[in-house]
This record gives C-alpha cells, structure tokens and sequence, in this order.
C-alpha cells in the first residue's frame, strides 16, 4: 500500500453482514479501513443460511459453491475471507439424476462417462452431443476477469483482458443468445432435449447451463462440509478476528446525505451512525427504494425491473423433510434427483417435477439415523406476488404453505413408497421467507435471470448523484450467486482504495487449463 493522502483511518459503515457485506468488512479491516456492519437480523449470512428445525440443521442456500477447486481465482478469494480450508470441501462426482421422458439421465462430471452415457441414449445425437461436451469444456476454461472490477482496469489490463477472452467470444455469443429450449430441439433424442431444460432451475440462457455445469465438472462446484453455515461462521471469525465489528438486530433505515456525499446512516431505532463511507451490501431494491428513499435510480436495474419478462426474478419455494438415512441409502439414487410428477399448485405455477436433494453425504445432516431431504421448487415473480398477498392473511398463508408441502409430502412417498413411514415435514419456505427474512426484492434468491433476449449486466457500484456510497452484493452482476457477493464486496473496498488513492494487496492467482 503507498500514496496515503491521509493519514487518519476512514470510516465505513457496511449495511448488510451477507456474504458480500462480510467479504468487503474482511477486505476493508485488511487494508487499514475501520469497518462496521450492521445486520438487520440476530445472525449473519442473509441469504446464505441455515436454521434449526425439530433437532436438525436446514440449508438454506448452497447447493454448489463456485471456487471450490485449488488453484482457481475464486478459490484464492475464499480463503482470503478465511471461508474454508481445502479439507472442507465436499466435491460430487455428479450434478445429479434427472427422469427425462421416462430415461434417467446422470450429470457426471467425468465429460467422457457423461458424453458415453447420452450416446448410448441417442446415437443418433452423437455429433450434436460432441459439440455440446466442447462447449461445456470451453466454459470450463474461460476464466472470468475478477482480480479487479473492469471499471478500475487500466486501459493495459482492459486490452489484455479482452485479447485474453477473444478466443469464447464465439462460443459465449452463441451460447447467451441461445435459449436452453431452442438449443433442446436440435436433438432428436426427447430425453436430451428434456434435459438441457432441467439443468439449472429457472429461465435462464443456454451459456448460464453449460457455464454451471461446466464449473462443477470441473470439481470447482463443491459444498462445504457442515454447508452454508461452515462459510458463515468462518467468515464472521475471520472478520472479527482482523478487527471487525457487526452489530447484530440493527436494521439501517436510511443512508445519510448531505451535500450530495454519503455522512453515515440512520438506523430504524434513530440512531445516527456517521462515516466516510457507505457501502450497501443489502439487496440493491432495498438500497435504492427503502435506504435512499427512491431519489436515485440505477439506470440498469430500473431497465430490468420494468423489462420483467425478459429480466425475470428468480426464487424458490423449499419444503424440507427428514427422512431415515438407511432408506433413502437404500434407493440407490443421486443426492439431487429429479423426478415427474402428477401436476401440482405452487403459488402461481404449475410444478410438474420435483427436484429432491439428500444430504446424507455430510454426517453433519444425519441426525439420530435420519437425514435432510430438500425440494427446492422455482418460483417467479407472479408467485412472489401471490404469496405476498396471502401473507396479508396470515392463517391463510400458513395454510397454503402446508398445503404445498403436504403435496409435495405425497408425491414423494408415491415415487418412493419405502419412505412412507419415515418422511416427516420439518420446514417450509416461500420467496415472502426470503423477503421477509432478507429484505430481498420478490424473495429473489438469485438476481435477474440471464436470458437468450436478455443483456448481462455489471454495474460499477455507483449511484448518480451520490458520492461515497458503494453498491455491492448478487444483483451487481449477472448471474450472481455467493462468487459474485463475495467478488462485489472486495470490489467494493477496491472502488473505495482507489478514491483514496491506495493500493490493494493481490493475492496471486495460478493460471489453469482443464482437458477432458
Ligand atoms: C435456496 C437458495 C439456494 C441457493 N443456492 C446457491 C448455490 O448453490 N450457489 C450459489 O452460489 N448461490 C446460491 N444461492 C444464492 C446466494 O445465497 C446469494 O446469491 C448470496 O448469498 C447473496 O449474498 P449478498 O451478500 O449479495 O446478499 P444477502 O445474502 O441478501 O445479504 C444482504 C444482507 O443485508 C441484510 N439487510 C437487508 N436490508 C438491511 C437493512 N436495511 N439494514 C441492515 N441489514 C439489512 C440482510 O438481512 C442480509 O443479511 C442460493 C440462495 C438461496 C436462497
């Protein structure tokens, strides 16, 4: 670190102990800043979490972990925040089975057994199915500029970053624009095309696919042992552990602004906090309408929320059960399964498969012989609209809930009758939990799809108008999820470094190239 212009220590106040809020506190404490955070709720982690239910831990959040693999830039930037060790991960040989069109289709990682077992479905898809694999390989190796945020590059960095992605700039066009169904009907095999339009949950383009999978068949998707709660705790250590303070039950009210510069916050109780610096690591609606009372806009954002059929939001609903682990070790199936089923209600939406995923491969889930079984069912911005109008009714709600999960309760026990006696409901969760709980815009768990009509979006984190308030956190950049939380909130105290005219400390990435 050089060219200190001041040598007194800056203030910033962090809203928001999520993954990005607690990312940027580790960052800011390690590179001179006096940090706080403060957390709306008793706890941190906000979408990244998990409770405790009848005895049992539910996990909210991680399903996979983008960076989880050595070497890679994102797996540097985890454990600068201290998030895991290596010995903590968890890496599948798979990303789990799917019942297309009646023919059970297992996502290995392994590309050369995953590209065997979709030609011996379909033969006569081999070339499609070649190419498909490639394109998976490609995004395998396309490593993503996140050293430094593009708006702090030099123009050097820029042009050498850009020459570094010129050779997927064919595939990632091809890719974006593409939907997963327009790519499907390529494929005579309806197996297949079933397939590529249940990978990833949601509406997402045929890149967002190939690019998630492509990550985890690489074994840089793994999970951390003990789940969302491990990466929490170990971030809230480190944190503290490097000077840091959060205060919990604090929920902000309003970002204070005189003169056109942020001054500090307001918090719900009216207590005045005062800072240099500002950094609204909440959701970016909240930020925007509820934080600065909807007297600034972020021109993209605002673009997206209108555009709501080609930016849709994405949530979920979850409703988890136990379930004894011998049992379900016996059915001989993936930890993520999914299976159809006769039609259901849920919200708005008509579920026709369910998505089961077992957590039986970390004994911290195995309780008393019994394990976690979770169904996650993907929900729109209608749903989030239905179940925040019933929320208005509160035994209505709850009845609805209950419904849903019964539903999905019997339409388990009908794939699986073996289970019948042991598969007890211990927690249900719709995208008005996540709102409630996280203040996230329409309980979304992931910012705006990416979708084949749809454009990326990367924000820089400043509001027109305002000085000194940096945004950061999923919405920033698309498709978001913990890797962008966690880049946007050192990003942020990058931003932050650079008005001040300081160096930030690299950690030094190695390079890597995966072959199948
Ligand atoms: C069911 C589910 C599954 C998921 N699975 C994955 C996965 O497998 N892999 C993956 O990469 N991502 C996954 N995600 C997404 C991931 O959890 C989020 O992208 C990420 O946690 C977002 O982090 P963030 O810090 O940007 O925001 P948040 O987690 O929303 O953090 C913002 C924090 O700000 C607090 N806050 C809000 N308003 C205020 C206020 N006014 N004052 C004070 N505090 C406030 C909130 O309480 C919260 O703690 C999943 C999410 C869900 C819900």
């Amino acid at each position: 670190m050089k060219k200190v212009k001041n040598d007194s220590l800056k203030k910033i106040i962090i809203v928001g102990g999520g993954i990005s809020g607690l990312s940027s506190g580790i960052y800011g404490q390690k590179h001179g800043f006096i940090t706080e955070i403060y957390e709306k709720n008793p706890v941190a982690g906000g979408l990244c979490t998990s409770w405790t239910r009848k005895g049992f831990t539910v996990d909210g959040c991680i399903h996979w972990l983008t960076g989880t693999r050595e070497g890679t830039e994102i797996n540097y930037m985890w454990k600068d925040v201290g998030a895991f060790t290596q010995e903590d991960i968890i890496e599948p040989d798979n990303f789990g089975t799917i019942i297309c069109e009646g023919t059970p289709i297992t996502l290995w990682c392994d590309l050369n057994k995953l590209e065997q077992e979709l030609i011996e479905i379909s033969p006569e898809d081999k070339r499609l199915i070649k190419k498909t694999i490639k394109l998976i390989l490609a995004f395998q190796n396309l490593h993503l500029p996140i050293d430094i945020p593009l708006s702090e590059m030099s123009l050097w960095k820029l042009m050498k970053v850009g020459l570094s992605l010129l050779p997927y700039l064919n595939v990632y066009f091809y890719a974006s624009k593409k939907s997963n169904y327009k790519y499907s009907l390529k494929f005579k095999s309806p197996a297949i095309r079933y397939l590529l339009n249940h990978i990833v949950p949601g509406d997402g383009n045929l890149y967002t696919t190939l690019y998630a999978f492509g990550t985890v068949s690489v074994g840089n998707g793994g999970v951390p042992k003990g789940g969302s709660k491990t990466i929490i705790n170990n971030m809230v250590r480190e944190y503290e552990h490097v000077g840091g303070k959060i205060h919990y039950a604090k929920e902000v009210e309003e970002i204070v602004i005189k003169d056109g510069v942020a001054k500090g916050v307001k918090l719900k109780d009216g207590t005045i906090v005062e800072a240099d610096y500002v950094i609204a690591a909440c959701d970016s609606f909240e930020t925007i309408s509820h934080l600065l009372k909807d007297k600034y806009v972020i021109k993209g954002f605002e673009k997206r929320r209108r555009l709501q059929k080609i930016y849709p939001t994405q949530s979920c609903a979850l409703v988890t059960f136990s379930v004894d682990e011998k049992k379900y070790r016996e059915l001989g199936i993936t930890s993520t399964y999914e299976f159809p089923v006769e039609p259901f209600e849920a919200g708005t939406s008509f579920v026709q498969s369910l998505r089961t995923r077992a957590y039986n491969y970390d004994p911290y889930f195995i309780v008393d012989g019994k394990t976690i079984l979770n169904t996650l069912i993907f929900q729109s911005d209608k749903d989030y609209e239905y179940w925040d109008e019933l929320n208005k009714t509160k035994p209505v709600y709850n009845y609805e809930k209950e419904k849903l999960a019964l539903e999905v309760q019997k339409r388990i026990i009908e794939k699986f009758p073996s289970l019948k006696d042991s598969l007890e409901i211990i927690d249900i969760v719709t995208p008005k939990t996540f709102n409630r709980y996280t203040n996230a815009y329409h309980g979304a768990y992931m910012p705006f799809a990416f979708t084949s009509t749809g454009s990326m979006f990367y924000y820089d984190g400043k509001i027109k108008g305002v000085k000194n308030v940096v945004v950061s956190g999923q919405w920033a950049l698309m498709p978001g999820g913990l890797p962008i939380a966690l880049m946007t909130g050192k990003w942020a105290i990058q931003r932050i470094l650079s008005k001040e005219h300081k160096w930030f400390a690299f950690t030094k990435p190695i390079k890597y190239n995966y072959t199948k």
